[in-house]
């Protein structure tokens, strides 16, 4: 099966082409299947060697501060997670924070601002984390608690964030507070909070099913210059929702590549395994599982690639990417559920790349707007629509 078949659809550019065909050779040789006892320090070292070799600076916007175009090419980002996905779980993560931390700065921040991080980031030198959810707010984001009060030229924030990945090894944390300009999500700021200032603390670590450096935060008295705060006073909420709008057709696209590489997997178990004097592959059952496995595959990637076209093209995309988000990462579960069952009792063996992905899969239905939220967004488009 060829991986990069889909580069042939109208989707794409010739740039599109190249990257994700010398991404795909990089990322076959230097970071297959990637794994360490130590998920910090392989995440570190991933961010490197992503950043050494170039291949984050699709991650920010503005060529002036390292990016690879001025504006964020939602494609290059899909192909980029896609093939990062395939081959090593945390390489996607790794990458996709990258972006989603540092997101609001290329997005909203000062000149200054962007000067001073975003070259780093697409460098790999320093690590950007997203701090947005919160105890009691997280699919209700809204709702949430953690304070800015604002104290002469600084901002004072208290409170806590949880879920945030890269937590504990990020070198700064774009973190979303109530400010207080208005009521809900008008009164809400956002400010770049580097790792070591005085009043910030991991309070937990957070170990989940496929690890990766996850974190809850504390602000205590925490003092941050107003210089850091991305955007004017009260525009924080605005400011996630793009961000979250640009990187949630790559969430699509991340299982996209744990899709394929469970399909590549299955395909192979089913030609190589013997049973009752030929191959699982011979049995129509098995067929019908497989074809199964590539049609959602392909409607994934279809929906995938063209709300990343359509946003490329500077249109509204909310309820594409809401339906990318959706389809993909439902229908990988599907795929890699269904080759997990083809390898059998192999298929749960800890550490076998289907139970790995079987693991890693999961929470993706879960962040950057669950299932349901992604149901409600196309549902509430569709109502708006049809009244307009
Ligand atoms: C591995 C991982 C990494 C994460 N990384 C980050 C990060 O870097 N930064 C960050 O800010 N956050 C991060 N998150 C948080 C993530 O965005 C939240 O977990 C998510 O928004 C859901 O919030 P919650 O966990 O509080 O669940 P809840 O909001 O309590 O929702 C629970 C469930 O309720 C259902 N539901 C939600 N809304 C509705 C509705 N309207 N109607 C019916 N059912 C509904 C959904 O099934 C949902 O899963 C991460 C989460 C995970 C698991």
């Amino acid at each position: 099966m060829n991986p990069l078949e889909h580069l042939s659809w109208p989707f794409f550019e010739e740039r599109h082409r190249e990257f994700a065909t010398t991404l795909e050779s990089w990322a076959a040789s230097e970071v297959r299947d990637v794994q360490g006892d130590d998920v910090d320090t392989l995440c570190r070292r991933l961010v490197r060697q992503l950043g050494d070799a170039g291949w984050l600076r699709p991650t920010v916007a503005g060529a002036a501060y390292g990016g690879a175009a001025d504006v964020i090419d939602t494609r290059m980002l899909c192909l980029a997670r896609e093939a990062l996905a395939r081959h090593a779980g945390l390489a996607d993560f790794a990458f996709a924070m990258q972006g989603l931390g540092s997101g609001a700065i290329s997005l909203a921040g000062t000149a200054e601002q962007k000067a001073r991080w975003l070259p780093r980031v697409a460098r790999g030198e320093a690590i950007a984390a997203f701090a947005l959810s919160e105890p009691d707010a997280g699919s209700d984001v809204a709702a949430l608690q953690c304070t800015a009060r604002i104290d002469g030229g600084h901002a004072v924030l208290d409170g806590e964030k949880t879920w945030i990945s890269n937590g504990g090894i990020a070198d700064f944390y774009v973190v979303f507070a109530r400010s207080g300009e208005a009521d809900g999500s008008r009164g809400i700021s956002a400010f770049v909070v580097e790792a070591g200032t005085p009043g910030f603390m991991i309070a937990e670590r957070i170990d989940v099913i496929a690890p990766h450096p996850l974190a809850r935060l504390r602000f205590t008295n925490c003092r941050v210059p107003l210089a850091n705060r991305i955007g004017a006073g009260g525009e924080g909420f605005k400011i996630a929702m793009r961000t979250l709008d640009v990187f949630r057709t790559s969430v699509a696209a991340a299982a996209l590549g744990f899709a394929r590489r469970a399909l590549e997997e299955g395909l192979h178990r089913a030609t190589t395994r013997k049973m009752f004097g030929q191959t699982l592959a011979d049995f129509q059952l098995t067929q019908a599982k497989l074809a199964q496995m590539a049609t959602t595959i392909d409607s994934a990637a279809l929906l995938t690639y063209r709300a990343a076209w359509q946003r490329d093209q500077g249109e509204n995309v909310t309820r594409q990417a809401a339906m990318a988000k959706l389809a993909a990462t439902e229908g990988a579960q599907q795929v890699i559920d269904a080759a997990l069952q083809l390898f059998g009792g192999m298929g749960v063996v800890s550490g076998h790349p289907v139970e790995r992905l079987y693991r890693e899969i999961r929470s993706l239905r879960i962040y950057e707007g669950a299932t349901e939220v992604q149901q409600l967004i196309i549902g509430r488009d569709l109502l708006k629509a049809a009244f307009r």
